[in-house]
Formats: structure tokens, C-alpha cells, sequence
């Protein structure tokens, strides 16, 4: 884990963050396509872009399309798809939709910028913070148990919440975690994204370089907005010890970790 929990912070800067988020946010809109300035999508990469520059000659990179029928209103401030109202996030929080907070109302950015606020600390995003909800409708965009409106993983604002990380099972030690069998409920379980797990065909962790999200994201090893917990090959934890496993990797699989497999969890099993 890097990074202290800031959740129920609010950083003395937060009043000029929220200006200059705002100010990005009503920055762009074209004729035909909303643009919000500033958000990528979870590969890091931009949302629909292909690297090149728009109209303006700003580089897409640093803009984000809006979902098809969505509106900028419906973005920033919902209502989300039916789906995400009341769903659990990665840190099984149910999410409230009468008991969220606007995402001025804390310093809401995309990864790019955060580090500008004082409370940011490297790899942290949205793909790793304990309240957010991944895609289930497949537009890469996910929601939050805390703060309005579509989130994605590449994002992040002062209410980050580190995830918990796991507690090492009863008759394990700390370094069998990485090989030891998992228990019999994942052994052929079904990803999150519906890819069936096949435990004579799986890669070691050390083969896929496996880590946590926020130091792969802190080191540049990976762009922000992947995490197991976004990741299409990720089975969610099956029997209450906070655990996952993965259909593609042999051990035992927290939410927050990420190797260089990771896939889109709008990606089709
Ligand atoms: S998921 Fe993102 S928007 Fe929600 S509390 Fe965490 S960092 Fe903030
Ligand atoms: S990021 Fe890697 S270890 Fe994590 S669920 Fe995806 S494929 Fe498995």
C-alpha cells in the first residue's frame, strides 16, 4: 500500500482547486460532441482518442468524450445508469445516490492534474480508491459510492480511500500467497467479465511483473486507471476473506493489485 487514507480531509488549497477544476471542465464544447477537458479513459490513454490533436489543436489526450445520450449536466452530476444507484464498490461500500457529494465539492480531477493538489500522492486513482464502482454497462466509465456523476478509473479526488489490504489467511504464510492453491469455490470460477478460469493454464505472479496498482502507477510501469478490481480477468472475492483470484494468474489476487495482463473490465470474456 502507498499513501495515508485522506478520507474526511479537506486540504486548505481545495478553493482554488475547484476553480481551476471548473474552469477545465467548461472548457471544451463543440457542435455535435461534448468534450470535458482534462479526464482519460481507464487505459490512461484518452477515451476515444487516437493521440492526434482536435479542432482547437489541443491534444486529445487531454480530453474525454461523453457517453453516447449523455449529457454534460448528466456526467458531472447523474443520474448513473440504473445499475450503479445502489452497487457496492471495490471496498463493498453501497453506494447511496441521496447521500453523495458534487464532485467540486472535492477537488475532483483527472490523474494528469491531482498531483498539483496537496493531498495527491503518486498512483493513487479512482481504479484503486475503495469507493469506486467499475464499468457495468461497458462505456469504460464507472460511478462512486461518494461523489456524483460518471467516474472513471484514471480519475481522482480528496476523498480517495485507500483500499484495505487483505488479511493473510488462516494456515498460509505471506509468502505462499503467490502460489498457494486457491480455495476450491475459484478454482474454474467465472471472471467478472465472464472469462472461466483454467488452473492447469495460469501464469505466475512473478511472470507478470504482479504488484499493487498505486506503485505500478506511481513508478510509470503502467498508465492510471488499472486495477484487478477494473480488470476483466478479476473473480471478486467468493468466500468473505476479502481475497480474489484471476482467471489468467495462479494465487491469490487482491483488488488492488494489477500485473501486466490487465484487460478492461468492459472487455467480453
Ligand atoms: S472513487 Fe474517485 S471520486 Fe470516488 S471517492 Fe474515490 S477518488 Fe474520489
Ligand atoms: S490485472 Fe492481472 S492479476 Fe489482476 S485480475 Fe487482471 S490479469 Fe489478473
Amino acid at each position: 500500500m502507498v499513501g495515508d487514507n485522506t478520507s474526511g480531509r479537506w486540504p486548505d488549497d481545495i478553493d482554488e482547486w475547484n476553480r481551476r477544476a471548473y474552469l477545465a471542465a467548461t472548457a471544451g464544447s463543440t457542435a455535435g460532441v461534448v468534450w470535458l477537458s482534462g479526464c482519460i479513459d481507464d487505459t490512461g490513454n484518452g477515451g476515444g482518442s487516437d493521440g492526434g490533436a482536435d479542432e482547437s489543436g489541443a491534444p486529445e489526450s487531454e480530453e474525454e468524450e461523453l457517453p453516447e445520450g449523455v449529457s454534460e449536466e448528466e456526467f458531472e452530476r447523474g443520474p448513473v445508469p440504473e445499475e450503479y444507484r445502489t452497487a457496492l464498490s471495490l471496498g463493498e461500500e453501497e453506494r447511496d445516490p441521496d447521500d453523495l457529494t458534487s464532485k467540486a465539492d472535492v477537488g475532483f480531477s483527472e490523474y494528469d492534474e491531482a498531483d498539483e493538489h496537496a493531498s495527491h500522492e503518486p498512483g493513487m486513482c479512482c481504479a484503486n480508491c475503495a469507493d469506486y464502482i467499475p464499468d457495468k454497462n461497458g462505456d469504460t466509465f464507472g460511478a462512486c459510492a461518494e461523489v456524483e456523476g460518471y467516474i472513471d478509473g484514471a480519475d481522482w479526488c480528496a476523498i480517495y480511500e485507500e483500499l484495505p489490504e487483505p488479511s493473510v489467511p488462516d494456515g498460509l504464510s505471506e509468502d505462499e500467497l503467490a502460489t498457494a492453491p486457491v480455495p476450491d469455490e475459484y478454482q474454474n470460477a467465472t471472471s467478472q467479465a465472464g472469462e472461466q478460469r483454467d488452473p492447469d493454464a495460469l501464469q505466475t505472479q512473478a511472470d507478470v511483473n504482479l504488484m499493487e496498482s498505486v506503485e505500478a502507477i506511481a513508478e510509470e510501469v503502467t498508465p492510471p486507471g488499472q486495477s484487478c478490481g477494473n480488470c476483466a480477468e478479476f473473480i471478486p472475492d467468493m468466500n468473505g476473506d476479502t481475497w480474489g483470484a484471476c482467471a489468467k494468474v495462479e494465487g491469490y489476487i487482491a483488488v488492488e493489485d494489477w500485473c501486466t495482463l490487465w484487460e478492461h473490465s468492459s472487455e467480453e470474456g
